[in-house]
């Protein structure tokens, strides 16, 4: 199993260090050919309208779609999930994938220096909190019939899944924490023939 990381802007090599703690072949992804070799990608936190034009400017968003549409699994974190999201409330006009059928607002926890940080229970990785990193986050505001929530901060919704489709608004590469990272790669070990 190869597990590739959109390498086109944000933290992308904290999260390929995750896949090789858990010592699993992560790579770089930022030229269509490299979807070829990969098995599920994440797409990092960052920026999300510099990594949308990144995109179109290496050629990205065919191979992206067609990579979804083989059914291999997408996990997006904060940017990335706003990247993967049917709507984006405050910014309507914003190019998004659609892949997930939730909307999002993004920096809806406020600027950069309201970035927190805070322990929160993910039931489907186990019964320890995990630590949970918030920096100039999206919140879902709407989940679609078919979204499961995998994780609440307060009333708000922080990690959610449809099918091979997963999103979270916070940055699980910031903490030693690896376990939705397994969770993550188990979906893709699920996928493979
Ligand atoms: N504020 C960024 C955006 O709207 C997301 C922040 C992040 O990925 N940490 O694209």
């Amino acid at each position: 199993m190869i597990l590739g990381i959109l390498g086109l802007q944000g933290d992308f090599y904290a999260h390929k260090k995750m896949g090789e703690k858990l010592g699993i072949e992560t790579i770089i992804v930022r030229s269509p050919e490299d979807f070829e070799k990969i098995d599920g990608l994440i797409i990092p936190g960052g920026e999300s309208t510099t990594i949308t034009k990144l995109l179109s400017r290496y050629n990205l968003i065919k191979s992206l779609k067609k990579f979804h549409k083989e059914g291999k699994p997408i996990f997006g974190t904060c940017a990335g999930m706003i990247l993967l999201a049917k709507k984006i409330d405050n910014h309507p006009d914003q190019f998004s994938f659609g892949f997930i059928d939730i909307s999002v607002k993004r920096n809806a926890y406020g600027r950069q220096i309201e970035s927190f940080e805070e322990d929160v229970s993910i039931p489907i990785i186990g019964k320890n909190p995990f630590r949970t990193v918030f920096i100039r986050a999206p919140k879902i505001s709407r989940m679609g019939k078919s979204v499961e929530s995998l994780a609440k901060h307060n009333s708000d919704h922080i990690l959610a899944r449809e099918g091979n489709i997963l999103v979270g608004s916070f940055h699980p590469e910031l903490t030693e924490d690896t376990r939705i990272y397994e969770y993550f790669l188990e979906m893709v070990k699920r996928t493979k023939p």
